[in-house]
């Protein structure tokens, strides 16, 4: 059940709904939404009586949540959530591009990265430190090294940091690092990984299975969101099919689908969705067409010699022509793509002059 508040309700009224959800025996999630704030009901109900909060201050009304994800469920926050992370904004009227390379390779590769990126207008920074690798012989990352590499690339570019966590024991680590947490595909259904990050402040990008059914990634994100964690993106990554063409299936009717389902944020990764860069461009295309709210790409600065899913990485001057592809879509569909934090487009364009200095200075 949510309870959803008047957009006028005090703090005191909303207090007062807390505590009586309290005292019968309910656990309770409130949701601040743009107009209302609404409070979820969650755990055991038997003793919670609609009418009580029907008639209390500040209440506009109650609804009865059908859907088993019930903090994930759109009936919980019909507007949508958005998520703030350092200024770029998820879920609202503007698609953010997250781009960079598979993994953190060496300090050069990925500051050369980010500045690469960030040029061609990513407002965040992908790469990832600890990897899930099919084969224990193949790169695993560089671990903490990696992640030192990734902050300091923020702190050079000011773009925010996204980057996998695989194990409960590194949560603190990786989250000491990073802006998001990224929970790879691998680990959807982890349920003990799922709840540890559920009880951090990070935004989490929860990662749908190889095989996970789009209600089981509902289900996975209800876990994060029940131990209190309400930044919780879901992203479509492909799937396994019978069909071998591609490295995966990439499932575009997922993001209507969750968008439809769900008020999270849903992002698309077109890179993993078909395992080659030629695809990737007109998959990002279409995914911004069927409404996601961010894209995450591959982007390696040579990726002949990448270390992981080169086949799939975009080389910067193709990355940079599919922003201006990407420009082009969101505007049809009334959105835009966010610029890098705290910059509009006018210091954009300075900056792209500035940047070959920059590099200079950097990499010296
Ligand atoms: C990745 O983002 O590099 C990655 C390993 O993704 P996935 O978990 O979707 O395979
Ligand atoms: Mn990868």
């Amino acid at each position: 059940m949510v309870i959803v508040m008047k957009p006028q309700a005090t703090a005191a009224e909303i207090e007062h709904v807390l505590r009586r959800a309290a005292s019968m025996g309910a656990q309770t999630q409130p949701i601040h939404g743009e107009n209302h704030t609404v409070i979820a009901l969650i755990g055991d109900l038997t003793q919670v009586r609609r009418q009580t909060f029907d008639a209390m201050a500040g209440v506009l009304k109650t609804v009865r949540i059908q859907d088993p994800f019930k903090l994930a469920s759109r009936t919980t926050n019909p507007d949508g959530t958005t998520i703030d992370v350092g200024g770029v904004r998820f879920g609202g009227d503007q698609v953010v591009v997250m781009a960079g390379p598979c993994s953190v390779e060496s300090r050069e590769q990925i500051i050369q990265s980010a500045i690469a990126v960030k040029e061609a207008g990513a407002s965040v920074l992908r790469g990832g430190a600890f990897k899930p690798r099919t084969s224990p012989y193949s790169f695993q990352g560089l671990g903490e090294e990696g992640l030192r590499y990734l902050a300091e690339a923020r702190e050079i570019t000011g773009l925010p940091v996204i980057s996998e966590v695989m194990t409960v024991e590194t949560i603190d680590l990786v989250a000491e690092y990073v802006d998001i947490l990224q929970i790879g595909a691998r680990n959807m259904q982890n349920y003990g990984l799922l709840k540890e990050v559920g009880k951090t402040n990070r935004p989490v990008m929860l990662k749908r299975g190889i095989s996970g059914e789009i209600q089981e990634l509902l289900m996975c994100a209800e876990y994060i969101l029940s131990n209190g964690n309400m930044q919780v993106m879901l992203c479509e990554r492909g799937i396994r099919t019978y069909e071998t063409a591609t490295r995966n299936t990439f499932d575009l009717n997922a993001i209507p689908v969750l968008k439809r389902a769900s008020h999270l944020p849903v992002v698309a990764d077109p890179a993993h969705g078909t395992g080659d860069w030629e695809l990737v461009p007109p998959m990002s295309l279409a995914a911004v067409a069927a409404g996601a709210d961010a894209l995450i790409l591959e982007v390696h600065p040579d990726p002949e010699s990448a270390l992981s899913d080169g086949d799939q990485s975009l080389k910067p001057e193709r990355f940079a022509d599919l922003m201006h592809g990407l420009r082009r879509v969101a505007e049809a569909i009334g959105r835009s793509i966010a610029s890098p934090a705290g910059e509009t487009a006018a210091d954009d364009a300075k900056e792209r002059d500035g940047a070959e200095r920059e590099k200079e200075v950097v990499l010296a």
